[in-house]
């Protein structure tokens, strides 16, 4: 360690964000570049505790202190190296995670944790993508079903211990929820497109707008409109292994009067619409926000999500209404370092507007002569068991509803049918401690195996789920398998 006084010496830090005024008339990524000598600093925080906890935070295990004193080195290219040790997607993780493992880094008990996250998007972007093919052929077919992180992951790892595999994948391109749910602002499409070039190098093969599974596309929009459909079991008949990493796409509904009304769509029909209309797939998004009162309901991260393409959009109004109340701004008794935060956190659209607001459920949805919805009645609950209060009723003016309170689980039809896949109590595709479902040679991994999740549980699934395949195709694996099937977050 260079800097024993690192953390002494240096706060934490971070980059801008653009200015808002100018952010929101775009698709762009938030962020402004962070500059070389600030980032040396931050990894210069990092005060070799001893004891690692970021470590146990992490999904991944990823070697944080490690590449923390290089990067205070300016020691990049070693790193980028140790970084991709345990991390196949660093710039979508250094992008996209919530970090628990800045919750477990032990100069958070006292101080603000290093800014983890952070210097790792900066190594993978000074990172050169070379392509890593296996040069052996091991002979085994491996088909990955699904190209969100998860498939990716599991693809990858599998493609470099020398097993041809093939990615099915129903929607218009590959990348899952990476492409199609998150939006631009997060995660520009271009950085997904130069890994996913990396992956076709390393002999990586994509089947695009092929469902596997007859009645998969039960949720409306999910697969391209060219789309063809393989039956399952001739996907089982045609490679030695399957892998299933289709998602829990199925979101979760809202039982009030009105629901069927116009204007009232799931947060993923919107957000899929907005990110093909930004990819240049469809001219204009077919939901649009523009000059509309809005109002999204579920105060998580897709709704946030929602709300910073509505502000792109142009809405008139936005409310978003969550059934919780406010988390504190400091962690709770019941909530101590090392584990998650429960903390109010404001993400950048919630910077951007819109009102937030907590503790309401929404009783009805009221609708025009048209049959499209002219307004939201909610109403104040109570904990515990969220109990309406009286007299606490009001109305919002609204012509477009967003849904984006959660997802329930995997689809049931398509291949988990076909193959007769058993599913565990909380309805997603049982597995055993080796990521195989009930089935032979069928795996599952990701949010498919383990319900809504995170991109590094996702990554984490797909390479130990790939370790299990290798195991089983070849009676042993070299390759690394950092979570169990069952293991869980710090909490
Ligand atoms: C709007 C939104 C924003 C999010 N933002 C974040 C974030 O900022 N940070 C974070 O850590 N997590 C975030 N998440 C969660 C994260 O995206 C997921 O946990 C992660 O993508 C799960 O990866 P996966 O590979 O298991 O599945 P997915 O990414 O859902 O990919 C599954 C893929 O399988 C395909 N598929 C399904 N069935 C079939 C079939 N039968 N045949 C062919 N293809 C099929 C689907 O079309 C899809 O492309 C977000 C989730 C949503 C909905
Ligand atoms: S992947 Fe997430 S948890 Fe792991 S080191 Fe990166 S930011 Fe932290």
């Amino acid at each position: 360690m260079g800097d024993p006084k690192g953390f002494l010496s240096y706060g934490r830090g971070g980059p801008r964000r653009r200015p808002i005024e100018l952010r929101v008339l775009d698709w762009r990524e938030v962020y402004e570049a962070f500059p070389e000598d600030d980032l040396r600093q931050q990894a210069a925080r990092c005060m070799d505790c001893g004891i690692p906890f970021c470590h146990e935070g992490c999904p991944l295990g990823n070697l944080i202190p490690e590449w923390n004193d290089l990067v205070m080195r300016g020691r990049m290219a070693e790193a980028a190296e140790a970084l991709h040790a345990t991390n196949n997607f660093p710039e979508l993780t250094g992008r996209l995670c919530p970090a628990p493992c800045e919750g477990s880094c032990v100069l958070g008990i006292n101080s603000d944790p290093v800014s983890i996250k952070q210097v790792e998007l900066e190594i993978a972007e000074s990172a050169t993508l070379r392509p890593l093919p296996s040069g052996r052929g091991s002979g085994k077919q491996v088909a990955v079903v699904g190209s969100g992180p998860a498939g990716l992951a599991a693809a990858q790892q599998l493609a470099r211990a020398g097993h041809h595999v093939v990615v099915f994948e129903r929607a218009e391109r590959p990348g899952g929820l990476l492409r199609y749910g998150i939006p631009e602002f997060k995660l520009e499409k271009s950085v997904l497109d130069r890994r996913l070039a990396q992956l076709r190098k390393e002999g990586v093969e994509f089947r695009v707008a092929t469902a596997v599974g007859e009645s998969c596309t039960e949720v409306p929009g999910s697969a391209a409109p060219t789309a063809q459909v393989l039956p399952a079991e001739r996907v089982a008949a045609d490679f030695d292994a399957i892998v299933l990493a289709g998602g829990a796409t199925v979101s979760r509904d809202l039982a009030v009067p009105g629901r069927s009304l116009a204007g009232v769509h799931s947060a993923m029909e919107y957000l899929r619409g907005s990110n093909l209309a930004c990819e240049g797939s469809i001219e204009a998004p077919p939901i649009s926000a523009r000059g509309r009162h809005v109002v999204i309901i579920g105060g998580g991260d897709t709704g946030a999500d929602c709300l910073g393409t509505v502000h792109r959009q142009g809405a008139a109004s936005v409310h978003q209404l969550e059934i919780m109340p406010p988390l504190p701004g400091e962690r709770g008794a019941d909530n101590p370092w090392p584990t998650w935060p429960l903390i109010m956190r404001t993400s950048s659209a919630h910077e951007e507007g819109g009102e937030r607001v907590f503790a309401v459920a929404t009783t009805v949805l009221r609708g025009d002569p048209a049959g499209r919805v002219r307004a939201l009645v909610c109403q104040s609950v109570q904990q515990p068991g969220f109990a309406p209060l009286p007299g606490s009723e009001r109305e919002l003016a609204c012509e477009l509803v967003l849904l984006a309170m959660g997802f329930t689980g995997c689809e049931r039809g398509g291949a988990v049918a076909e193959l007769a896949l058993a599913l565990d109590a909380r309805g997603n595709v049982a597995r055993d401690d080796h990521f195989m479902t009930s089935r032979d040679g069928v795996f599952v991994c990701g949010d498919m195996g383990r319900g809504q999740s995170l991109i590094v549980w996702a990554i984490a699934e797909g390479r130990s789920a790939a370790a299990a395949v290798d195991t089983y195709l070849m009676g042993r694996s070299d390759l690394p398998a950092p979570i169990t099937p069952r293991q869980l977050a710090l909490r």
